[in-house]
């Protein structure tokens, strides 16, 4: 929860604290809201290429038999496509 003291710090530079402290619920409610929304859609991000979840690849060993979440994997787990590589022309 690094994001508090920030917004304390933020808030009492801009004046905010001094109307009830309204707005600092509200920036926290919108940051956590934010960071939901951006960590669920990353996690959810499909390869351009072949379509499958890019950080995430169910291990089908049979010692394993688990998904494998890599969020900061630099190529697609299933058909290694880097990260920033734009999607591939259709045509
Ligand atoms: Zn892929």
């Amino acid at each position: 929860m690094l994001y508090l003291p920030t917004l304390d710090f933020v808030s009492r530079r801009l004046g905010w604290v001094s109307d009830g402290g309204g707005k600092i619920f509200f920036a926290a409610f919108v940051w956590l809201i934010a960071f939901a929304v951006i960590g669920y859609r990353k996690s959810n991000f499909q390869c351009p290429r072949c379509g499958e979840l890019f950080f995430h690849k169910f291990d089908d060993r049979p010692w394993r038999r688990d998904w494998r979440h890599n969020p900061f994997a630099r190529r697609c787990m299933h058909c290694g496509l880097p990260k920033w590589a734009p999607a591939p022309d259709p045509h």
